[in-house]
């Protein structure tokens, strides 16, 4: 086997897989020889990035949705094997203040953000085990390490798939499993372009003004490419990041 198709018989599924940071690792996954299931809620987009390349295939799935997301599993291992790799990477990013959060407001971001990852990861641990080998991954951020202005639903949010990961490595610590967090500040995304459009219109300011916000906060003073999150995803799966376990992957441009 060539030592870049180090995942050659692998099943790897990623929430959120048909755009940005997930469509990234899905591509570099598959590129390493794994059989990647992309999910998300647009069959549409899903299918249009699994055209792009091979390796891919599309799967609707609702992660704020407990059946969505248990039939979605059941449905990919019966297509292509039990999954060994599982990318909880699904996500909304809204900002919103605190005095304006209301619960339906805060449930909405808990249950796809932090819902979706516990319910994504946990149908995925059979496998592992059938498997005797498994990588878990939260795309949680920068803001799963530090309060965000403004944002306290997401920061919670985000927080706590840092909890899960870490409660999981230290469940499994002695399984040939690794659960692991990557936290990136901004990368150029949708997110970032509708994140754009929202803090302009809360700030007063230019769409020009409110991305160079987000350039700002990141240390080397630009945008984060997906593929840079990509490939730290792609380490942890690979051979030598065995004992890398439970933990947070700042990729922020520098930020200590
Ligand atoms: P993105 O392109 O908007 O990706 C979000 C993905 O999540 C989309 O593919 C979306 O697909 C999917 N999704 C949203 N709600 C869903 C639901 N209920 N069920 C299933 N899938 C759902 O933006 P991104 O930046 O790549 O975001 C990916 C992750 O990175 C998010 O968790 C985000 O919080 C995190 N992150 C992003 C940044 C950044 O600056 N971009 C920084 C730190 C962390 P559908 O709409 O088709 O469902």
């Amino acid at each position: 086997m060539e030592q870049t198709q180090f995942l050659q018989g692998r099943h790897a599924l990623i929430t959120g897989g048909g755009t940005g940071i997930g469509l990234a690792i899905a591509q570099a996954l598959a590129s390493a020889g794994a059989q990647v299931t992309i999910t998300g809620r647009r069959l549409d987009v899903l299918e249009s990035a699994a055209q792009a390349q091979d390796n891919l295939y599309p799967l609707a799935m609702d992660v704020a949705e407990p059946d969505s997301v248990l039939q979605g599993i059941e449905a990919a291992r019966t297509a292509r094997g039990p999954i060994s790799i599982c990318v909880a990477n699904a996500g909304i990013a809204e900002g919103r203040s605190i005095a304006k959060t209301d619960l339906a407001f805060w449930r909405k971001v808990m249950a796809i953000n932090l819902d979706g990852a516990f319910l994504t990861l946990q149908a995925c641990l059979p496998d592992m085990k059938s498997c005797g080998w498994g990588r878990g991954i939260a795309i949680s951020s920068i803001a799963g390490l530090r309060g965000l202005k403004g944002a306290a639903a997401y920061t919670a949010s985000k927080h706590g798939m840092i909890g899960l990961v870490r409660g999981l490595a230290v469940d499994y610590v002695e399984a040939p499993f690794t659960f692991n967090a990557i936290c990136p500040g901004y990368v150029d995304t949708p997110i970032v372009t509708r994140n754009t459009t929202s803090i302009a219109e809360r700030a007063g300011i230019s769409e020009e003004a409110a991305r160079n916000l987000m350039i700002k906060t990141n240390a080397h003073k630009r945008l984060i490419e997906p593929e840079e999150v990509a490939a730290s995803a792609l380490w942890l799966c690979s051979p030598g990041a065995e004992s890398i376990n439970g933990q947070c992957i700042e990729i922020a441009g520098g930020q200590i």
